[in-house]
């Protein structure tokens, strides 16, 4: 400030970030000096990536996984592992594992020890069930129906020697979702939630909570109407038109459509965004109506082991989820599984011209 003060130059202000900061600046030294000049990399065991650059340095990273959301104790526990085992440098993977960097492969072992030692798994590298990627809605966003990251580790409690191990025909992708309509992703198993009845409507907090054209505008079936209801305004829903999507709660939480009983858990199969073997797929429902059952969530688990363990003992090597249903079919899919084929599972568009909002009048 002084010096630009002295030469009568005017000083910029600092631009204020607000994305994300440089990730060179945290990377391991090794990682940065060989930055775009690998030249191969191979695993020498579950949980263990092992990098070679072309200048001749190496690199193992160890992957951990963690119960995923981390207190205060848990972060100081695992950076303490990190800085004595490790060389200070972890990332986190977008499945938020926890990734270790080390320059030699002595240190890997003990690494590992004392990840083990503190009840922390390492693999999911390779053919394994890896970390579920779930949404965290609970926490911080405003339309959760269900606790998707308390899915996630009551399922990879009992998923724990699948993570540990490379024992499946491909690599398992499991996600889950706490609503029905934002961020879930494709998966080769997904579990999302599933509203199965229109919203109840609270008729006295509308007028004072709700921007009512938003809402009408936000139902993709146009199924949401302005209404006077008790001398006040209001809205309300045509039942016979309304898919239970959810969508019209976040900019309206009068219209309450969680509910512990009919808010239910769905699983779909078969979705990947890979390119790898056969294009992407999207996923399809197999399993509607499970229980949000917490703390454990027993019926959903049954569930996603019966269709994993299936596909483990009857795909071909390097078979997606995906790619081993087109393969077999889908009536063997469910004969195989012994999951009950349900109206449900019918995907008939045939009167879509009147049950979905197909006008270009009010499509938003
Ligand atoms: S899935 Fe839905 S509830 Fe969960 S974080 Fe995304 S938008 Fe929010
Ligand atoms: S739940 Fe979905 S379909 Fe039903 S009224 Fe709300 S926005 Fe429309």
């Amino acid at each position: 400030m002084a010096q630009a003060q002295v030469a009568g130059k005017k000083q910029m202000r600092t631009p204020i970030e607000s994305g994300c900061p440089d990730g060179m600046q945290f990377m391991h030294p090794l990682m940065v000096k060989n930055f775009g000049n690998w030249k191969y990399h191979d695993r020498p065991r579950p949980g263990v990536l092992h990098h070679v650059a072309y200048s001749g340095d190496e690199i193992w990273t160890v992957r951990v996984g963690t119960q995923r959301q981390l207190g205060p104790y848990e972060i100081n526990l695992l950076c303490d592992i990190v800085d004595k085992y490790g060389e200070g440098h972890v990332r986190f993977t977008i499945r938020s594992n926890l990734e270790v960097m080390v320059s030699k492969w002595e240190k890997v072992g003990p690494l590992i020890q004392a990840f083990n030692d503190a009840g922390y798994p390492v693999g999911g590298t390779g053919n394994s069930v890896t970390m579920i990627s779930h949404t965290q809605g609970w926490l911080h966003c405003d339309i959760p129906g269900t606790d998707a990251s308390g899915v996630v580790k009551s399922l990879m409690d009992e998923l724990y020697e699948e993570f540990i191990k490379e024992e499946m025909p491909n690599r398992v992708h499991i996600t889950t979702s706490c609503c029905q309509i934002n961020c879930g992703g494709q998966g080769d198993i997904a579990i999302n939630i599933q509203h199965t009845k229109p919203p109840k409507i609270n008729h006295d907090l509308v007028a004072n909570v709700c921007e009512r054209p938003s809402v009408v505008a936000r139902c993709p079936v146009a199924a949401i109407r302005p209404a006077i209801v008790n001398g006040k305004p209001s809205l309300e829903v045509d039942e016979k038109k309304c898919i239970c999507c959810g969508a019209c709660y976040p900019p309206c939480p009068p219209m309450q459509i969680n509910d512990p009983e009919h808010s239910k858990l769905a699983i779909w199969v078969g979705g990947k965004n890979s390119n790898a073997r056969s294009k992407p797929m999207f996923q399809k429902l197999v399993a509607a109506g499970l229980p949000n059952n917490p703390p454990r969530w027993p019926e959903v688990a049954t569930v996603v082991k019966k269709i994993l363990y299936t596909y483990k003992k009857d795909a071909r090597d390097w078979e997606r989820v995906g790619d081993w249903v087109e393969r077999i079919g889908w009536p063997r899919f469910f004969e195989l599984t012994g999951l009950p084929f349900t109206k449900f599972h019918i995907d008939n568009w045939r009167g879509a011209r009147n049950s979905l909002n197909a006008s270009a009048h009010i499509r938003f």
